[in-house]
């Protein structure tokens, strides 16, 4: 008996409506999505004169005999849905039952196919959407289409079509997708009779995502500890922050199997790498995400290419936080290849951390009606790193005189944390060992140099600094609980009637911030308290430097992205610089201030803050043996 069906008419109504068979890379991704539809673990990919001469598809799948073959050829003939209930869970990567007649009226198509258990297989030839031939064949089982001279009816069409190489490129970019997206599918790819591309099925993934995008280095696997057989979880592998790709390297996503465009996603993404990515530049590798059929709507694009998730937001989340895991646990292990001795944060496990909240706005006013706080990941503040912020010091002061007083009441000990010590009997690291690392020296009074095991270490001390009171302020502020410093000297500024609005408008966040701003008539506004962390800043530009971001376009940055620029500033603003000479124990006190935090390989705005040079490196510059 045959599988296939014709749709009854209205269900064929509800079905994304459009072209699907724009160029050539469309005919290949159609084709493709039927040969794993039918389960096949081996599909070729043969073209010539970039798709406009031949596409050829092999596949080891299921076939179809003969009746199978004429109905695929019809319009809404599909094998993977039959009711209204199927399209709203669908499972398969095709249920339009469009696909081979849109590419049959535009081409000369030859379909070769034996189900399993049939002696004879069956070969069809159409042209231009007219049947010319159907004959008996020996073949092996599975299924050969075949198209030529594709758009050879529609001049203008082919006419719109871009260079060979460009088609081809496209035509690579489909296979390179479901090769991501079904790992266990070897895919070999033909370009006029040379082969181009050879992915074993199974191979791991990591390997074949590497030959995909041609890059060496390591991966972040995003979702490494999610069950694989949980409902809803995401999988991925991206390239970490400054690796060696092209800024042009995508991210590629899928959901259930199928490749996807979806903003929502790259957006997630991009999210969960915040603050570790150079401007202008954005994750790379590819995630797949993992949902029940009746959660993601496939029927919104006539190719495809778009889906309609059922709560995008809970997938942002999930998305946003699965990056940021990742991205923590490469800081870890950034920690251990850095910092050579058993640090604090190893009294936790790797599965007790947990992503960061999003920034979300909660007004000061609501406070005693606050739910009970969101997971944070960092843990309550140790008195320790308390004093080792400049809460204690006066406004008053050189930047460098305060970094001094605030890292050498550092460390004091030992520090409470009675449970952890308890069952996890580290050493507690005191200010010169806390961190492991033979400092060196510092370079340009910018970048400390330190030896790590036989390694060398060089560290931005700015974009170090900055990335440690950029979490310190981001925590404070999550938790409503921004030190505040009041000015021995209040300062005035005069405020133009927009920036006083902005004050108006933007009263709690000012004030959860850490500054106290009043009304001091006219223009005139004074401000007696700032940040106690950008103490050592000029009050009334810092206020006004922020007041000018609150103030900044809010077209595409949310309210709450916003908020880290401005934290991102006030740390970049409050940390040592370049040209700041530090003495031995400030160097210590930063190392170790880093060896213990959660993030500290890239400052706020995503610059690295450490390079290593392994010693085998340094051996090569040398050519030593
Ligand atoms: P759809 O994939 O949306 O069902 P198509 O026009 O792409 O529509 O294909 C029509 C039908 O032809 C499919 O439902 C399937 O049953 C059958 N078919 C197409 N390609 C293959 C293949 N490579 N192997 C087995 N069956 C196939
Ligand atoms: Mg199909």
């Amino acid at each position: 008996m045959s599988k296939i069906r014709v749709l009854p008419e209205h269900l064929a109504n509800r079905i994304a409506a459009g072209e699907v068979v724009e160029r050539p890379a469309s005919v290949v991704k159609e084709l493709l999505e039927n040969s794993l539809d039918a389960g096949a673990d081996h599909i070729e990919i043969e073209v010539e004169g970039g798709g406009t001469r031949l596409i050829r598809i092999i596949d080891n799948g299921e076939g179809m005999d003969e009746d199978d073959i004429l109905l695929c050829l019809e319009r809404h003939g599909t094998s993977k849905i039959a009711s209204d209930h199927d399209l709203g869970a669908i499972s398969t990567l095709g249920f339009r039952g469009e696909a081979l007649p849109s590419i049959g009226s535009v081409a000369r198509l030859v379909i070769v196919s034996r189900p399993e258990g049939r002696e004879l297989g069956t070969r069809v030839v159409a042209d231009f959407g007219r049947l010319i031939k159907v004959q008996e064949t020996g073949c092996p089982c599975g299924t050969v289409i075949e198209i030529r001279n594709l758009f050879g009816n529609t001049p203008a069409r082919r006419k719109f079509l871009r260079t060979v190489r460009t088609e081809l490129g496209h035509i690579e970019e489909v296979v390179k997708n479901y090769a991501l997206a079904a790992p266990a599918i070897t895919f070999i790819i033909r370009i006029d009779d040379k082969e181009t591309m050879h992915l074993d099925g199974g191979a791991p993934l990591e390997r074949r995502l590497r030959d995909i995008m041609h890059y060496t280095g390591n991966f972040m696997e995003v979702g490494k500890n999610a069950p694989r057989r949980a409902e809803r979880y995401v999988h991925g592998l991206l390239v970490p922050p400054e690796a060696s790709v092209s800024a042009s390297a995508v991210l590629r996503l899928f959901v259930n199997g199928r490749t996807i465009r979806d903003r929502m996603m790259t957006h997630a993404a991009a999210e969960g790498m915040r603050g570790f990515l150079m401007k202008g530049r954005n994750p790379a590798g590819f995630l797949h995400l993992h949902l029940p059929v009746t959660e993601v709507d496939v029927n919104v694009h006539p190719a495809k290419h778009e889906v309609r998730f059922r709560n995008t937001h809970d997938i942002h989340e999930m998305i946003r936080q699965a990056v940021q895991l990742s991205m923590l646990e490469l800081q870890g292990s950034i920690r251990t290849e850095i910092f050579p001795i058993p640090s604090a944060k190893e009294t936790s496990a790797p599965g007790d951390r947990r992503p960061v909240p999003a920034l979300t706005l909660i007004p000061l006013e609501s406070e005693h009606a606050r739910p009970t706080p969101r997971p944070l990941l960092y843990p309550p503040q140790r008195p320790t790193e308390e004093e080792m912020d400049a809460s204690t010091v006066p406004a008053a002061g050189s930047l460098l005189a305060t970094f001094t007083q605030s890292l050498q009441t550092a460390e004091p000990s030992p520090s409470p944390e009675p449970e952890t010590q308890a069952e996890h009997p580290v050493r507690r690291p005191n200010e010169t060992q806390g961190h492991g690392l033979q400092v060196i020296g510092q370079f340009r009074d910018l970048y400390i140099f330190c030896q790590s095991g036989d390694g060398l270490v060089v560290i931005d001390q700015h974009a170090a600094h900055e990335r440690l009171l950029f979490e310190k302020l981001r925590s404070q502020f999550l938790q409503g609980r921004t030190a505040s410093q009041n000015l021995l000297f209040p300062v005035t500024v005069e405020l133009s009637l927009f920036q006083a609005r902005l004050v108006e408008k933007n009263s709690t966040e000012i004030k959860r911030l850490g500054f106290a701003v009043g009304e001091f008539g006219g223009n005139t506004y004074i401000v007696s308290a700032v940040p106690a962390l950008t103490g050592q800043c000029d009050p009334g530009k810092l206020f006004m430097d922020i007041l000018e971001q609150f103030g900044s376009d809010t077209g595409r940055t949310s309210g709450a992205s916003r908020l880290e620029d401005i934290l991102a500033d006030m740390a970049c603003k409050a940390a040592v610089r370049s040209g700041d000479r530090l003495a031995p124990a400030e160097i210590d006190a930063l190392l170790t201030r880093m060896a213990r935090a959660d993030l500290f390989s890239h400052c706020p705005h995503g610059r690295p803050v450490i390079k290593h040079f392994q010693a085998e490196e340094i051996k090569k510059w040398f050519y030593r043996p």
